[in-house]
């Protein structure tokens, strides 16, 4: 089938079922920049990147008004990089890094807008170790960084659980949420939700879902 209709298809498929308060990303990652100008050109806006490299070319590729998300794994020494093309990082769980973002978001004279990763694996500790803020240290780990300047922190961003129900994952954040909310009032956005389990996500109050395979199509196997 043509690329074209093929992704406009499944954009409006799960554009029409989603409530018009809630941000679609459309996470173009391994995918090539010429998908990304399809989906401009099908008015979609929100892309979201997880590795430098990749961000910084379709951002380069795609007109100025696109809006970019970062949400993998962060790596200090792309950091500068990833301030300079980003609009949001979704994925800012260490202090160290804050503290690089607030230099070099003031190098380039923006505010660079972070989710805090919260870790929703709570109770799993063994089932492997994945990013992320524990809920526990999420106040002590926002006071250290709400001061810095050229960063804003907009909400929180999960990831659901591998296996199993993310009905009580998708709550906790939401939990999360309202209590950074008590420090940082203006930090509302919820970050939660992929192609498996966006809907459940959306229940509980997520603002912006990180699509990527119900838009594009599978990935192949990570190398
Ligand atoms: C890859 C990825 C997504 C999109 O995943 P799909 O299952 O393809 O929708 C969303 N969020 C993060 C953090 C990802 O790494």
């Amino acid at each position: 089938m043509d690329r074209r209709i093929e992704l406009s298809t499944h954009l409006e498929a799960v554009k029409s079922e989603l409530p018009p308060t809630v941000t679609l990303i459309v996470v173009t990652k391994t995918f090539p920049s010429s998908d990304a100008e399809i989906l401009y050109a099908l008015g979609q806006r929100h892309f979201g990147e997880n590795r430098d490299s990749e961000g910084a070319e379709k951002s380069e590729q795609l007109p100025d008004d696109a809006i970019w998300h970062f949400q993998g794994g962060i790596q200090s020494n792309k950091l500068k990089s990833i301030v300079r093309w980003s609009d949001y990082i979704h994925s800012l769980d260490d202090l160290s890094h804050a503290k690089k973002i607030s230099q070099y978001a003031q190098e380039l004279d923006k505010r660079q807008r972070c989710f805090i990763q919260v870790n929703l694996d709570e109770g799993q500790e063994s089932s492997g170790q994945r990013s992320g803020v524990k809920p526990l240290q999420l106040m002590e780990f926002a006071s250290a960084i709400v001061g810095l300047s050229g960063l804003e922190i907009v909400g929180v961003m999960g990831v659901g659980p591998l296996h199993g129900d993310p009905n009580q994952a998708f709550a906790n954040l939401k939990k999360s949420s309202l209590s950074l909310q008590q420090e940082i009032p203006s930090a509302k956005y919820i970050s939660a939700g992929m192609s498996g389990d966006y809907k459940i996500a959306i229940e509980h109050g997520a603002t912006h879902i990180r699509l990527g395979s119900s838009i594009l199509g599978s990935r192949s196997p990570a190398p």
